[in-house]
């Protein structure tokens, strides 16, 4: 084994230091297998309820009336998450495109928008307005309201009762931390604090963004209130297979609004051809439990062997986990293109080439970003990225193996050392 990792670029040494590491992870382990083997239960079951078949695998064109494979994956991510519609389509670019479908199809002129967790992912900024953007929200005569988080990251509740007044229609609330080193919230908070906007307004619509947190617990926002429910296909939903996409699931009014935003009023969920894309989304969804476990156990990794060698680490070594993501906070931009190396060097598609820090699109700062995927920018694949910005932390995600993930942790941990940014 040491030879190939040798083969691979990791020194004895590095290996080394990674087994010890490992040595204590087996009950961790062994529970997000457990995870996984329960999501794969709920998986199959909503596959097996919905009768999948040949049929549904089959391309459609044109307008796609009648997309029989369309219609029943909707059902069966409806049945998965537990809701009474869902919006499953190639035709939702990104992550960022469903929840900007979910909030301009639920929000009118005149109407407010709450972030009940502090600052949205850099993305929705623009989306929403924060910072000036041609047809943001803002544009169009929405307005935003931020209840921040206190110091340790936990939800401000006075804060958020102040926020709400009479304008108050939907509440935006994320899951995961995304850009910032805050703690993801788990399910059971989210259920929580729905519980709370609920009850100051009852009939505010509660919209989780969903990304990158699918089945890394045995229940979703779905199941504690959420109205509706928003993540991207080239996450972990995708299982690594869906090349493109989005999905919304929720209660049948507010999704129905989300499909004739989607293409247009009249319209709605019966237009949308598949383009022979529903075999890779049918199957990226049944492997999606297990490729989640595998991502989650590189994160758990990669927090134990950097915190390990002194570094801050977000969610630290021993916390549970609530979404794919490990930040891990490197203090310098030489550090973070170190680390983004590793990684690149550890995939199996461009291993050969450098990353570099590039003014990305719908970020402020420029931005780094580690991935060589099958699918271009797939984040549910081993990748590491992050805005240069102080504190200078690298987000670590994916792995569709565990074997690929922890490869690729050893290598951003040889290259840290080769550069003399880490000690053993
Ligand atoms: C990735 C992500 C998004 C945006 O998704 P894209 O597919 O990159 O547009 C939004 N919110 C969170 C929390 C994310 O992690």
């Amino acid at each position: 084994m040491k030879e190939m990792y040798a083969r691979l670029g990791v020194s004895e040494e590095i290996y080394r230091c990674g087994e010890e590491v490992l040595q204590s992870l087996k009950e961790r382990f062994a529970a997000m297998d457990a995870v996984a083997e329960y999501n794969q239960g709920k998986v199959l079951a909503a596959m097996q309820k919905n009768r999948v078949a040949a049929n549904c695998f089959a391309a459609t064109t044109g307008y796609g009336y009648d997309d029989v494979g369309r219609d029943n994956l909707e059902r069966v991510y409806s049945d998965t998450f537990h809701t009474e519609a869902a919006l499953v389509r190639p035709q939702i670019t990104c992550g960022t495109h469903a929840l900007t479908v979910a909030l301009s199809a639920n929000l009118l002129p005149g109407d407010e928008l709450l972030s009940p967790v502090g600052a949205p992912y850099d993305t929705l900024e623009e989306v929403i307005g924060i910072r000036d953007s041609v047809c943001s929200l803002k544009e169009y005569g929405v307005s935003y309201r931020q209840a921040d988080l206190t110091a340790d990251g936990s939800i401000d509740y006075a804060a958020i009762r102040a926020c709400v007044n009479e304008k108050t229609k939907m509440a935006t609330i994320q899951r995961s931390k995304g850009y910032a080193t805050r703690p993801t919230f788990s399910v059971k908070q989210i259920g929580e604090l729905i519980a709370f906007l609920k009850e100051l307004k009852p009939d505010i619509i509660c919209m989780v963004d969903n990304c990158y947190g699918e089945f890394v617990e045995t229940i979703e926002p779905s199941d504690v209130g959420a109205d509706l429910v928003v993540g991207s296909l080239i996450k972990n939903p995708g299982g690594g297979l869906a090349p493109i996409g989005g999905y919304i699931c929720g209660k049948k009014q507010y999704v129905e609004r989300c499909a004739y935003r989607l293409s247009a009023p009249g319209l709605g969920q019966e237009v949308g051809a598949n383009l022979g894309l529903m075999p890779s989304f049918y199957q990226g969804f049944f492997l999606a439990p297990t490729v989640v476990a595998s991502a989650l156990k590189g994160a758990v990794f990669a927090a134990n062997l950097y915190e390990r060698l002194g570094f801050r680490v977000i969610p630290n070594s021993t916390e549970s986990r609530h979404d794919i993501i490990q930040a891990v906070e490197l203090g310098s931009r030489e550090a973070m293109v170190a680390f983004c190396k590793g990684i690149q060097m550890a995939a199996p598609v461009d291993s050969y080439v450098d990353p570099l820090p590039w003014a990305m699109p719908g970020y402020e700062d420029e931005v780094i970003m580690a991935a060589g995927a099958f699918v271009q920018g797939s984040s549910i694949e081993l990748s590491a990225d992050g805005p240069i910005r102080p504190p200078y932390a690298v987000y670590f995600q994916g792995g569709l193996t565990w074997y690929h993930a922890k490869l690729g942790i050893l290598l951003s941990l040889q290259k840290l050392y080769d550069a003399g940014l880490a000690t053993l």
